[in-house]
């Protein structure tokens, strides 16, 4: 990126970045990266008067917050203390799928001889290519996010810790910003156990383990959740020795008990250890080892051995054990806006206990997505500069865990539906019945569809497949638009491809529809005919 030259007339420069976590190595992609979300000669503007809208927060909430209502003619000013485009651009969404990608073409080109006749894999493979790879990408991709595109959007950037001052004021920096109305979406950050001895023999979390040049040869992944299930598989793919180490009894412990079933199976064949059904105690550090001590939790199912206190050796440890969301430090009393330690609370709305400020994304969602916090923030713009009554709890909410196979969920499960008082008729399609998961050798997997009792109306569905997230768009618009599983039966699908699964359920609704009297006619039919 060109040097920027500090213009002389505005007075104040942000003080050194505070920088909750370091972004490393600074090589020639990291440096682009940080140019870009994080330029070190960044110089804040003079505030504005008053904006209509200021936004705390750079990532996905905060940015769609702010280019919403800036491409709508208001004036914006943002604020972000680290890194513009929060985790899923620096240490999320991005960072990991790319190194997912990467895991799978090693697995691939593993099992490219004895699956497909193809070429035995030579020569040795590099972590540090990969992780090369994914900072290349990443760099790439984060001009959209950067501080310079949000100011060429006429937005007010400020790089510095927002702080409230007044119901209607923030501080950043020294400034003042004031404003009619203020958007908090300041996001989430790994929440780490108060294991003892944890900090002492030092751990990694999503904040720095894609900082790793070097491959970990023993790795223990505490945590089951998305984040720990696809780090660990790619971890094992890549040739660390990876136990993942989870308190409940399920990986995956909010999905289908089935497809959570099948991702446990695929991470084994992996090489992933599981240990499920555990309590960490402490963490020793032995030399420099690193022993993770845990029990198992009576009375719990799990896999692996017998029961009692263990250890395990390992040379890293990854903490993805859950999110808490960033609410310290912004100065919420001050602005009188009420919060726990399970994020800001909003109305359906996204209205805070500030009539003026409004609060949207990890912060304030028990859903924690980049695809939720931009619908949301869609909805703050609405909702907070328009007198909207959007409501949050109207999103038909999907999301993807991307291990492989992959597990892509909508709407409810049924354990929700039942909970809601709702009869529920559930139909599965295995994929071993669909031809091109066959012929591409991804045929573990099903299509489940819960409809209501007796109808064709969609209230959620699960699919696990390799490329599951891709095919879910169309039950995700069946259900946002209420288009019943029997239309669906009626849309052509190119033959012979994974997603013909949601039609082959539509048909398996329609034959169920075939009353015996339906039947009968058609016997009778028949026979006249012959
Ligand atoms: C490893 C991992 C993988 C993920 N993969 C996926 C995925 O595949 N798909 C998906 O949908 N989601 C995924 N997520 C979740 C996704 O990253 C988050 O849901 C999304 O980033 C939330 O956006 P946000 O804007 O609410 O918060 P954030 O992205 O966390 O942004 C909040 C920003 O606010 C800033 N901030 C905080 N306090 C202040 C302050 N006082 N002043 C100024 N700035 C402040 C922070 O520095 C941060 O940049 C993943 C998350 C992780 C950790």
């Amino acid at each position: 990126m060109a040097e920027r030259r500090p213009d002389p007339e505005i007075p104040s420069a942000p003080s050194a970045p505070s920088v909750p976590f370091p972004v490393e190595p600074l090589d020639e992609h990291n440096r682009a990266l940080l140019a870009n979300v994080h330029p070190a000669d960044w110089v804040n503007p003079r505030p504005a008067a008053r904006y209509h809208l200021v936004v705390v927060g750079g990532g996905t909430a905060g940015l769609v917050s702010a280019a919403g209502a800036a491409g709508l003619g208001a004036r914006v000013a943002l604020v972000e203390r680290h890194l513009m485009g929060g985790d899923c651009l620096n240490v999320g969404c991005v960072p990991s799928k790319g190194i997912l990608r990467a895991a799978r073409a090693w697995e691939e080109a593993r099992q490219a001889a004895s699956r497909f006749g193809g070429p035995a894999a030579a020569g040795a493979p590099s972590f540090g290519a990969a992780m090369e790879r994914m900072r290349r990408l990443r760099a790439g991709i984060s001009p959209h996010d950067s501080a310079e595109r949000f100011r060429g959007l006429g937005i007010d950037v400020f790089l510095g810790d927002a702080r409230f001052t007044a119901p209607d004021a923030i501080e950043v920096d020294g400034q003042v910003l004031r404003f009619r109305r203020a958007v908090i979406a300041a996001g989430a950050r790994a929440a780490v156990p108060p294991l003892p001895g944890l900090a002492e023999a030092g751990f990694r979390t999503n904040e720095t383990i894609f900082n790793l040049t070097e491959l970990p040869r023993r790795l223990a992944v505490l945590g089951c959740g998305p984040i720990g299930c696809e780090l660990a598989q790619a971890f094992a793919r890549f040739g660390s020795e990876v136990t993942l180490l989870g308190r409940q009894a399920q990986l995956l412990p909010r999905e289908d008990a089935d497809a959570a079933a099948i991702v446990a199976a695929a991470l084994t064949r992996d090489g992933v250890r599981l240990e499920l059904g555990i309590k960490a105690t402490a963490v020793l550090r032995r030399g420099a080892e690193k022993v993770l001590q845990y029990d198992h939790v009576q009375g719990m199912a799990r896999q692996g051995g017998e029961g009692g206190r263990r250890e395990l050796a390992v040379d890293e440890i990854l903490v993805a054990t859950g999110r808490q969301p960033n609410v310290e430090g912004l100065g919420l009393r001050a602005a009188g806006v009420r919060y726990t330690s399970k994020g800001v609370e909003v109305d359906d709305r996204l209205r805070t206990s500030n009539p003026r400020v409004f609060a949207c994304g990890d912060v304030a969602s028990k859903f924690q997505f980049t695809h939720v916090a931009d619908a949301q923030a869609r909805l703050v713009i609405q909702n907070a500069l328009f007198f909207g009554r959007a409501r949050a709890s109207a999103l038909t909410v999907p999301w993807c865990t991307y291990t492989s196979p992959e597990v892509a969920h909508v709407g409810l499960h049924e354990r929700d539906a039942r909970g809601r008082g709702l009869e529920v008729d559930t139909l599965t399609v295995p994929l071993a019945d669909n031809d091109r998961a066959v012929l591409d050798g991804e045929d573990e997997g099903f299509l489940r569809v819960h409809l209501e009792r007796g109808t064709d109306k969609i209230l959620g569905a699960t699919l696990v497949a390799e490329h599951a997230g891709d095919m879910l768009g169309e039950l995700c618009l069946a259900i946002t638009q209420g288009i019943g599983l029997g239309s669906i039966a009626g849309v052509i699908h190119p033959y012979p491809t994974q997603a013909e699964v949601v039609k082959k359920a539509a048909d398996t609704w329609r034959r169920g529809k075939l009353t015996p009297r339906v039947k009968k006619l058609f016997a009778w039919w028949f026979r006249v005919l012959s």
